[in-house]
């Protein structure tokens, strides 16, 4: 099927045409390691990895190379080391945990080429001797800068005149900068820094450099699909395009320029840590939100649309998941239905993300199915199976695994009350006391949790 996706660089939905499909490469900016990531961060994560799995739909798991790198060396993480007395390999290190974990949690699959900064600094150093070697940089009073006007090219993505971007980017006035978009590259480190030995003395790398390093060491010089927040547009992605670009003798960086809109704390305010409105994704867990339904409440939205963070959202969400399962519920004893795979998705829900991942169209898609296989069930038709099969595979597509459950998807409240219940049933049943444990089972049962006993203790699950 073709895949379209929106095109930054050209304004339009572009018909996705990899260089090589045995080979469809795609690069995502990861986190900056300095503090653990909150649930705007996972926005990104999760809506490139919905994207990764429609491609391993299209081309095959073995012909998608998905790259999102760890940015291990910032001034941020200087800033909070110092602030903080831990040491800088410390906070990554951890940091780095962190991000797995909780993007684990939502399902997000590890990519599969994870580059660090701090490890590609090398390939960065070389691709700076090319850039000042081919006129487009600079050596200054220990900083290498990229010369911007060299490039005639620059603002094609962000598509913002001269004067709005060096305002808009804050771009510091030097002395050692012959123009004042030009942009750094390298820059000199104090001997409490962390720094590397190079042509132009210790110093370390600006961030745009590592990712122009790092695309090409890892994937390539032109790859498919290059992504991220739309705060990377620019300055971030502009620059990368700059460098790259003018290092590969004109090359396109990336075909395809992808971002998504921010996840807003009321009143359209970005959730940043800045700002002080964050939730981390263990505090969300601990509030009694499963991983799924914090995945399923990310894609609620348009990746390319603002989404509204409210408890409302969850809660909807929430049910969404728990209808969505006791479909599959029904259809758990069906042998083919257990050993589904994403390959056999429903179409529709295929059609909706082929178009510019559409993940609401998928959603409603998903709810018809549902539907369907309700209607199907309930008149005994053979084809309920087969509709749930390709409804349970397309949850696989979006990363939820909507496998038969005992227990639907309750918060942690509720869990913690009906395990005191079957305790107090427990207790009640080794005293014989016969009438307590029967009384207690009839609680549960007028508030719709059916109990079973079996060899291993009393299980639960709803009505
Ligand atoms: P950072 O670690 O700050 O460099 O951010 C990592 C990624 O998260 C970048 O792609 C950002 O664009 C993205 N991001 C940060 N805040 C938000 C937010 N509130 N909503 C969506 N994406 C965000
Ligand atoms: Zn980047």
């Amino acid at each position: 099927m073709t895949i379209r996706l929106y095109n930054t660089l050209t304004r339009r939905k572009d018909v996705l045409t990899p260089i090589d499909p045995a080979r469809v490469t795609m690069y995502v900016c990861g986190p900056t390691v300095y503090s653990r990531a909150h649930i705007g961060n996972a926005r990104p994560a999760v809506v490139f990895d919905v994207l990764r799995r429609l491609l391993r739909h299209e081309y095959g798991a073995a012909h998608v190379l998905y790259a999102r790198n760890i940015t291990d060396i910032d001034d941020r993480i200087i800033a909070e080391s110092a602030a903080t007395g831990v040491p800088i390999g410390e906070i990554t290190r951890r940091t780095e945990d962190w991000y797995l974990a909780d993007m684990g949690a939502l399902g997000v699959e590890p990519p599969d080429i994870a580059p660090h900064a701090t490890t590609s600094i090398p390939a960065m150093l070389a691709m700076m001797e090319t850039l000042i070697a081919k006129g487009h940089a600079y050596a200054a009073q220990g900083h290498v800068l990229f010369d911007v006007p060299s490039f005639a090219g620059y603002g094609a993505l962000s598509r913002r005149p001269l004067d709005e971007m060096i305002a808009g980017a804050r771009v510091e006035v030097a002395p050692y900068k012959k123009s004042p978009a030009d942009f750094v590259l390298w820059k000199p480190s104090s001997d409490d820094q962390p720094g590397w030995d190079s042509p132009w003395g210790y110093g370390r790398p600006g961030w745009h450099i590592e990712c122009s390093a790092m695309i090409a060491e890892s994937l390539g010089t032109t790859i498919d699909i290059h992504g991220g927040g739309q705060d990377l547009q620019f300055p971030h992605h502009e620059n990368e395009l700059a460098q790259s670009t003018c290092a590969h003798d004109g090359a396109a960086l990336a075909q395809i320029w992808m971002h998504n809109g921010f996840l807003n704390m009321g009143s359209a305010e970005k959730m940043s840590k800045s700002l002080g409105n964050i939730q981390t994704i263990p505090e969300l867990q601990a509030q009694g939100w499963p991983g799924e339904v914090l995945r399923l409440a990310l894609l609620s939205a348009h990746y390319r649309q603002p989404l509204e963070w409210t408890q409302d959202l969850l809660q909807q969400t929430r049910k969404t998941l728990d209808s969505w399962c006791e479909v599959t519920t029904a259809f758990a004893s069906c042998q083919e239905f257990s050993a589904v795979d994403y390959r056999q998705a429903d179409v529709g829900v295929v059609e909706a993300l082929t178009n510019d991942l559409n993940t609401p169209a998928a959603i409603a898609r998903m709810h018809a199915l549902a539907n369907d296989v309700r209607e199907a069930d309930q008149r005994r038709h053979p084809e309920a199976e087969q509709i749930a099969t390709s409804f349970r595979a397309a949850g696989l597509l979006l990363g939820l695994d909507l496998k038969p459950r005992p227990v639907a998807i309750v918060d942690s409240q509720e869990r913690a009350r009906v395990d005191a219940a079957i305790a107090a049933r427990n207790a009640a049943r080794a005293a014989k006391n016969w009438a307590e444990s029967d009384r207690i089972r009839a609680e549960l049962t007028a508030a719709g949790i059916v109990l079973e006993d079996g060899a291993g203790g009393t299980t639960w699950r709803r009505a």
